[in-house]
């Protein structure tokens, strides 16, 4: 990437909704059903008959309107955008041109660990189109049904992403946003996200935007950063090369990775939209947002915050948001109390989900539950068993019912903090390893940690850490 250009993104991501019935009629969908089996004359355009829409579809578009501060357009209406192609046998997609139901409004995520926002232009209803199969094991180009109807979200966004990984924070914040509202399925491979694109280039301190250029068909994550990469150094070496090029949409191909032209851009009037004359004007009630607003969960970001604000690590935060069952395990923890969070999360994370993976075992069905792990943890935290032989009490409390206490006392695990006992005990060590305390008295540094480890060896691992260290010192100057 040459240093003197900054790059410019905004994305159209279509997100299909998880309802159980499509946009306009009652047939219902899912992903993998055989091909051309959930259809009927109304989602696959037959002249005659009419839609009728899904009021599922409004509840989850305001759900993310409202989760991203949208404002709501309280009377938006459908349109008719018009365009050939044959995944499309009715020749226009039913959309929301002129009045969306969402406008306004940002998502927040974070990138590099520092909070960011992208601005929202717009979110809009639409309908989903056929699926072209094409395939080694037939000629030509078959038509799958199944998906024409299926409701989307267009999530417009501003021009506000800079670098191609930024923009895959941004897409990762948004799936996790739609997988929060329990509106979408967000399997990838299913297609169920994908999005458009848009890139430009500018000098570094230019404030105009460059000439953009939109690239259909994204389908990945990853395909967006490449495409982002590609598609920035192609303009870069044009504009170095004083060579002008078009705003023009482009196809990604994600086998080669390069974009292809596919059409210099069309504007919206060539789509000929117009209103879609066969449905209501839509209207949403106070009352509606209201009750949706109310509903909403605790949302991503704000999660990640919560988590950051009680000690938990920026990895471990993570991973408490997008693992609902540990969630759920770590707050029983926490309802519990006594214990940490940073070392609760830490825990659940290392070994025990290194546990129930092996096992195979749900942490909800974990024979560790979150009231014995507890009790585990509040026993190192008291400092009466070190962190090591907090493992060998772990593994002891898979193994059997007994509690952390009955396991500590059976295999003597309980660490020894007697200052006096372990004044003994070292004043020993330093006797019969006279050659490293001169070693230590001489500044080599290493002589301490064999020092140390004389100490423990001879305490059989009990010894405070904690105190040992400080006696070793004191002794020693
Ligand atoms: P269209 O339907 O023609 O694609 P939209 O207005 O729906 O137009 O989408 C425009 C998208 O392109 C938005 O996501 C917007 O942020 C992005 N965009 C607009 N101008 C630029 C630019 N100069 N560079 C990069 N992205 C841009
Ligand atoms: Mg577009
Ligand atoms: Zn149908």
């Amino acid at each position: 990437m040459n240093p003197k250009y900054e790059t410019v993104i905004g994305l159209e991501i279509h997100a299909e909704l998880s309802t159980k019935t499509k946009a306009f009629c009652a047939c219902e969908y899912s992903f993998g059903g055989e091909v051309n089996t959930q259809w009927c004359p109304g989602c696959v355009g037959m002249p005659g008959t009419l839609p009728t829409l899904n009021k599922m579809v409004v509840e989850y578009a305001l759900r993310l309107g409202l989760a991203t501060d949208c404002k709501v357009n309280q009377r938006s209406g459908h349109d008719r955008k018009q365009y050939f192609y044959p995944d499309l046998a009715k020749g226009y997609q039913v959309t929301q041109a002129d009045a969306p139901i969402c406008e306004g409004g940002k998502v927040e995520f974070y990138h590099k660990g520092e909070k960011r926002s992208v601005r929202l232009t717009r979110i809009h209803i639409e309908e989903d189109t056929a699926k072209l199969l094409h395939g080694d094991a037939f000629a030509g180009t078959l038509l799958d049904f199944n998906r024409s109807g299926v409701p989307l979200l267009e999530i417009v966004s501003e021009p506000d992403l800079r670098s191609a990984e930024e923009t895959k924070d941004y897409l990762e914040a948004v799936r996790m946003l739609l997988g929060t509202l329990d509106i979408c399925n967000c399997q990838m491979q299913e297609g169920t996200i994908r999005c458009d694109v848009n890139v430009s280039v500018r000098p570094i301190g230019q404030t105009a935007y460059g000439t953009r250029v939109e690239m259909k068909n994204v389908n990945t994550f990853s395909g967006a950063m490449q495409a982002v990469t590609y598609e920035a150094n192609r303009q870069i070496e044009l504009i170095e090369a004083g060579i002008a090029f078009p705003q023009e949409t482009r196809r990604w191909d994600e086998h080669s990775g390069v974009s292809i032209s596919m059409r210099t851009k069309e504007n919206a009037a060539d789509y000929r939209y117009f209103p879609e004359a066969d449905l209501f004007s839509l209207s949403v009630s106070d009352a509606w947002i209201a009750d949706v607003k109310q509903s909403l969960p605790e949302l991503p970001v704000a999660k990640y915050e919560r988590y950051r604000g009680m000690g938990v690590s920026e990895g471990e935060s993570w991973l408490l948001v997008e693992s609902p069952e540990k969630e759920a395990y770590f707050e029983a923890c926490m309802q519990i109390g006594g214990v940490s969070p940073k070392n609760a999360a830490n825990w659940i994370f290392g070994l025990l989900t290194a546990r129930w993976k092996e096992t195979g075992v749900s942490p909800q069905e974990s024979s560790v539950t979150p009231v014995r792990l507890c009790e585990m943890l509040r026993l190192i935290e008291s400092g009466t068993i070190s962190n090591d032989a907090g493992k060998t009490v772990l593994d002891a409390l898979f193994a059997s019912d007994e509690t952390a206490a009955e396991i500590v006392a059976r295999l003597s695990l309980a660490q020894v903090s007697d200052v006096g006992e372990l004044k003994a005990l070292v004043t020993g060590i330093l006797e019969a390893n006279e050659d490293s305390v001169t070693a230590y008295k001489n500044g080599k540094s290493n002589a301490f940690g064999f020092l140390v480890g004389q100490c423990m060896k001879a305490s059989q691992g009990k010894a405070n850490p904690q105190i040992l260290n400080q006696l070793l010192r004191e002794l020693l100057d």
